[in-house]
């Protein structure tokens, strides 16, 4: 029943988010954003509910190991750090919210495959930034190719790859764990893959940059570390770090669909 999973789902979701905004991995917005992607993910299905679970537990646990050494590297550039706000849930979970809200409607099954390549992109993007500044190595842009700042927008490294792949394995592992069909899965790794590299991609090509006058600097950050206000050094104004993400899970999503259709020697089976 809709309504037992919807029920279900607020209680799971909020209790998930509560934790995880008492521990720092999300701000009080974030919690809200959370609670509201996980209730409706529950909506759609228990095993929609149970993969948003899974990834989210997962990410969050990997963004926490070897937090101080990767704040020490990457510290003044990223855009945000610690816990997440609501906007970064959505540019993260909102698609997949999306894809779970068309479950709900029934609008079709190649629903699930979008969902879970949304996620697949996300996570893929999360671990190869996790796992790429833990283990380290010189990034490069991915335009480029010339040696950037570590935490740069659009730098990539081998073991960022390496971490994206496995992001987007692991979720295709859990996707199939909860009951998408395993037919689906190469197509959401793929999909979830070419999403992290899309993220650089566009990171490198179009997201603002900012600089900070004082410190002569690039960042991400309105305001620098050192307390500087930052103005503006290239890039599309409004795409910010979150829209990009957001723009990489639907280009992951659509890679995902491209790939399954031409794999297809039948109908499909979504
Ligand atoms: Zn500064």
């Amino acid at each position: 029943m809709v309504i037992e999973r919807t029920v279900a789902g607020v209680a799971a979701a909020g209790a998930v988010a509560l934790l995880a905004r008492r521990t720092g991995s999300l701000s009080t917005s974030g919690a809200v954003a959370a609670t509201i992607t996980g209730t409706v993910a529950s909506a759609a299905s228990w095993g929609w509910g149970a993969l948003l679970i899974g990834y989210f537990v997962a990410s969050s646990l990997l963004t926490r190991m070897g937090a101080a050494k990767k704040a020490a590297r990457t510290g003044g550039v990223v855009e945000k750090g610690g816990a997440r706000d609501a906007w970064q849930v959505a540019a993260n979970g909102g698609l997949f919210a999306l894809a779970a809200l068309a479950t709900v409607a029934d609008l079709g099954g190649a629903w699930s495959l979008v969902g879970a390549a949304a996620l697949a992109s996300a996570a893929a993007d999360t671990w190869s930034t996790e796992i790429g500044s833990w283990l380290g190595g010189t990034p490069r842009s991915i335009v480029t190719l010339r040696a950037v700042t570590p935490g740069t927008s659009g730098g990539i490294t081998w073991w960022g790859s390496f971490g994206a792949a496995l992001g987007a394995a692991f979720v295709a592992a859990l996707a199939v764990a909860t009951g998408t069909s395993s037919a689906l899965a190469p197509s959401i790794i793929v999909g979830g893959v070419a999403g992290a590299f899309a993220d650089s991609l566009l990171g490198a090509a179009v997201q603002a940059r900012r600089r900070c006058p004082a410190c002569g600097v690039g960042t991400e950050r309105r305001v620098h570390d050192c307390g500087t206000a930052t103005v503006p050094a290239g890039g599309i104004s409004w795409m910010d770090n979150d829209a990009v993400n957001f723009a990489a899970t639907g280009a992951g999503a659509l890679v995902a669909i491209a790939v399954y259709l031409s794999s297809l020697r039948h109908a499909p089976q979504w």
